[in-house]
C-alpha cells in the first residue's frame, strides 16, 4: 500500500464531475487500498477519489475504526430528516463549520468484488457519506455550511 497526496482547496481538480467506473482492474483495487491508508494517515473519517487527483467515482468512508466501508459508483437512494453538526475536510485544512445535512441516508453501491450493496447510516455515518458523494460531484462542504467554527 502507499501514501498518495491530498489535493488541497483551490485546485480544479476538486471541483470536477468524476466519471463512473466502468469496470473494476487490480489498479481500482490498489486505489481502494491506497485511499484507505491516506485517509488514516491522516486521521480523516472519510476519503474521495478527487481528492487524491483521480476523477472517478470511488470513495472510502470508515467512521468506525477497523471497519472501513468501499465505495464505488456510490449514490444516495433514500434520506430522512436533518441535523446540523460540525465538519471538516482533508482538503480543507485547519476550516470547519456546521453543515445542513439529512440524518439518515440509504446509498447502493458496489464493493470491490462488483457487487451492489446497501447501507443505511445515520448521524455522523449520514454526514460522512454526503459529504464523500458531495466530492464526486465537485462539491466541497464549504457550500453547504450554515456557519463557519473558529
Ligand atoms: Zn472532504
Amino acid at each position: 500500500m502507499a501514501k498518495l497526496k491530498i489535493v488541497k482547496v483551490g485546485d480544479d481538480v476538486l471541483r470536477k464531475v468524476c466519471r463512473p467506473v466502468e469496470k473494476i482492474t487490480p489498479r481500482t483495487l490498489t486505489l481502494l487500498d491506497d485511499m484507505i491508508e491516506t485517509m488514516r494517515d491522516a486521521d480523516g473519517c472519510g476519503l474521495a477519489a478527487p481528492q487524491v487527483g483521480i476523477l472517478r467515482r470511488i470513495a472510502v468512508v470508515e467512521v468506525e475504526p477497523g471497519n472501513p466501508i468501499e465505495l464505488i459508483n456510490p449514490k444516495i437512494i433514500a434520506y430522512a430528516g436533518e441535523q446540523e453538526e460540525q465538519e471538516g475536510c482533508l482538503s480543507i485544512p485547519g476550516r470547519w463549520g456546521i453543515t445542513k445535512r439529512p440524518k439518515h441516508v440509504t446509498v447502493r453501491a458496489t464493493n470491490r468484488n462488483g457487487e451492489t450493496f446497501e447501507i443505511s447510516g445515520s448521524d455522523l455515518l449520514a454526514r460522512a457519506l454526503c459529504h464523500e458523494i458531495d466530492h464526486l460531484d465537485g462539491k466541497l462542504f464549504t457550500d453547504c455550511v450554515v456557519r463557519y467554527v473558529d
